[in-house]
């Protein structure tokens, strides 16, 4: 998937401050000027109403321009954006062995990463704080129904037929019903089920299918550019949410804002710490410490980029001279993993999925937290190695369970901190990924020697 990092893109164009500072400082006012609100509001009811004029009739619209801008795009980009994704997996059927250990590797990646952060949330709870009234106002703010109306339908079904509907029988009635919830099946999961069918078909026959991979390629940058356009008001947007948040709920919510970030942070690194040592000793036979010292230039690029593309060429060679790795194969994983192994992403997902379904008491049922750890998972494949890829698809899942999007407003501002970091873990794990397929598959040669830990 070739495109141009829609974050970034338009820093280039703009002078001066770059895009994320912009999103950041938009926090920051949003937040200032919502608490004074909130504090001028608790002193006189005259003033409270303004501020709540203020809030619902301009702060509120503002912000959901942003949301609008990018839902709009969602169908098309996570359609063309997964069915590229598997197309450039289909190469896994040349490669045979190496093929199949990449895919395996990657699955037990995105599970464990995915199940450290939900689980994390489940245990830690950080957006449950709220008082069922300050949770009923911001639903009422935000989502007059949906967090209710939604869940209700979602607990009516069983598990037979969610399983049945990740088919659809209907795709264009699933993607019609992915984003306004009223789709008969599963909507966007079953959409993502449906761009894996045609990602495995286009393999299939890869000469007679090029015009189609070239109008999945423009739909996908198309997407991306509009979401570019998005992104350009995103710090506004941002200003506008938190303002309207924090001038109901005060100080409190940024508190809870506090605890998500220590709950992503302690998932990356226990993903980063704990599982990625136990691959490297047990299936690539290489020390953690030597591993991270010889991949640091990757790390490095990755946390000052936030870009796993970005970072692949220095990826390549760090596995070619440093860890010396067989080109052939290394090549192959980390080029497929940039894409399809996003481990920080899938963590990421996930989190703010269940944090915010706390922070807006959005009852999630067993049959939606799976929905939420499959979609995080293909999320990984189909989220595009840019800065701020993950956006769009957190979205999307969040419509899909129930949850409102706008809360996605909350985390933006802290956004640009976390990509770096969930980067870091991405392309850490594409490296873990190479070592151990590579380390392996050399195991399965045996002309060459079983060796000691390196
Ligand atoms: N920035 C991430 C990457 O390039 C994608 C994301 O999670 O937003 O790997």
């Amino acid at each position: 998937m070739n495109c141009e990092d829609f974050v970034t893109q338009p820093e280039k164009h703009s002078r001066g401050i770059p895009l994320h500072t912009k999103i950041l400082i938009g926090l920051v006012v949003g937040a200032v000027v919502g608490l004074i609100a909130n504090f001028a509001a608790s002193k006189s009811p005259a003033a409270a109403g303004v501020i709540r004029g203020a809030a619902i009739n301009v702060a509120e619209p503002l912000g959901k321009v942003f949301l609008r801008l990018v839902i709009m795009v969602v169908v098309p980009l996570v359609f063309s954006a997964l069915t590229l994704g598997v197309m450039e997996l289909g190469d896994v059927r040349r490669l045979g062995r190496v093929g199949l250990r990449t895919l395996g590797f990657t699955m037990i990646l995105s599970l464990s990463s995915v199940a450290i952060g939900i689980g994390l949330v489940r245990l830690l709870q950080p957006g449950a704080s709220l008082t069922p009234d300050q949770q009923q106002q911001l639903n009422e703010r935000f989502s007059p129904q949906a967090g209710t109306s939604e869940a209700k339908a979602e607990k009516a079904k069983n598990v037979r037929d969610t399983l049945l509907d990740l088919l659809p029988e209907n795709p264009l009635q699933e993607m019609v019903g992915a984003v306004d919830g009223s789709s008969p099946g599963n909507g966007m999961l079953a959409v993502m089920v449906f761009s894996l069918v045609i990602g495995v078909a286009i393999t299939m026959s890869p000469e007679r299918t090029q015009p189609l991979v070239q109008v999945l390629q423009g739909m996908f940058d198309v997407s991306m550019t509009v979401i570019g356009f998005a992104m350009k008001l995103a710090p506004y947007a941002v200003a506008c949410l938190l303002f309207s948040v924090t001038s109901q709920m005060g100080l409190d919510i940024l508190l809870i804002l506090l605890r998500f970030v220590a709950t992503v942070l302690l998932g990356l690194g226990l993903q980063m710490f704990v599982v990625y040592p136990i691959l490297l000793v047990t299936s690539a036979r290489l020390r953690p410490i030597t591993f991270f010292k010889q991949v640091s230039e990757a790390i490095f690029t990755a946390f000052g980029t936030s870009s796993s593309n970005a970072t692949l060429p220095t990826s390549l060679r760090v596995a070619r001279e440093e860890l010396k790795l067989k080109p052939e194969v290394s090549q192959f994983v980390l080029t497929v993993g940039a894409t399809a192994n996003q481990n920080g992403t899938a963590l990421f997902e996930g989190v703010v999925v269940l944090f915010l379904a706390q922070v807006f008491g959005v009852e999630l049922t067993l049959m939606q937290q799976i929905t939420v750890v499959l979609m995080a998972v293909l999320a990984g494949v189909g989220t595009a190695g840019v800065p701020g890829g993950s956006i769009p698809l957190i979205i999307i899942v969040l419509k899909t369970v129930g949850v409102p999007s706008q809360g996605i407003a909350l985390i933006l501002g802290v956004d640009r901190l976390l990509d770096m970091c969930r980067t870091t873990l991405n392309v850490t794990g594409d490296l873990v990924l190479a070592a151990c397929v590579s380390r392996t598959e050399e195991r399965g040669d045996k002309s060459i020697p079983e060796r000691a830990l390196d």
